[in-house]
């Protein structure tokens, strides 16, 4: 009998390596993978571009035209075999991973009207199942009935030390300190908007990684796939 293809939901705190082990699964069982976290990085991106972000505050009045005409979406690297960020059909994956886009992507991400845009073509990207989309609020909105929900964390300075290494190695000079706040910062406000907060579907499977490989998370993951694509 052929094996059911799945939705599967990879939420959890910022720098996790949710993506990271949402990209392996997806490339063992030959899905699509999605980071929703990027979409959202993109939309912070442009809208710093257009100087519609001062202060920390975001420019309310021109946002709903200027998201109108904003087009997001992935694009296939065939070299690289992985689809990345583009905004109007441009490629910005690098762009939109700087310390800058961090630090001003949660409070884009709290505002409802930027979601729902974004909700909205997740869901449509997950149509035909085979997905695995990590992010903050796959498994409680945009994919509730998905059949398998991963809830990932691990200790913040675990975290902030992967994430500053990561930024070193793209020739982002932070400190560990800086690194930590942001991550702190973003974790709070996740968990406290209004609109979608970051937390734990009731039918999620929690992963704690701080101590674990991704070779042991995949072994992990790998028993929980099988039960439900049979
Ligand atoms: O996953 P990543 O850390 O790149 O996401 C950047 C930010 O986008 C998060 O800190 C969060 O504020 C927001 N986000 C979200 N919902 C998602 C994915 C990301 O609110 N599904």
């Amino acid at each position: 009998m052929e094996n059911k293809r799945i939705v599967i939901a990879v939420d959890g705190f910022s720098s996790c390596g949710k993506s990271s082990f949402a990209k392996l699964i997806a490339k063992k069982l030959g899905y699509l993978f999605i980071d929703s976290g990027a979409m959202y990085r993109t939309v912070t991106y442009a809208l710093i571009k257009e100087n519609l972000i001062s202060n920390g505050k975001v420019n309310m009045e021109q946002l709903p035209s200027f998201l109108a005409s904003l087009k997001v979406g992935f694009k296939l690297n065939p070299e690289l075999g992985k689809h990345e960020a583009t905004l109007n059909d441009v490629v910005v994956e690098n762009a939109i991973r700087t310390l800058e886009v961090s630090n001003h992507v949660s409070i884009v991400a709290a505002i409802p009207m930027v979601r729902e845009k974004l909700v909205r073509e997740q869901q449509r990207l997950g149509e035909d199942k085979g997905i695995v989309m990590d992010g903050r609020d796959i498994g409680t909105v945009v994919f509730p009935s998905a059949e398998l929900k991963l809830f990932m964390t691990a200790e913040p300075k675990i975290r902030a030390e992967r994430r500053r290494l990561e930024l070193e190695q793209k020739g982002e000079q932070v400190t560990f300190e800086e690194v930590l706040a942001n991550i702190e910062e973003r974790d709070h406000i996740d968990q406290t908007r209004d609109a979608s907060p970051l937390r734990k579907a009731n039918d999620a499977i929690v992963l704690d990684n701080s101590h674990m490989t991704i070779e042991e998370q995949m072994v992990w993951v790998e028993k929980l796939i099988e039960e439900r694509v049979k």
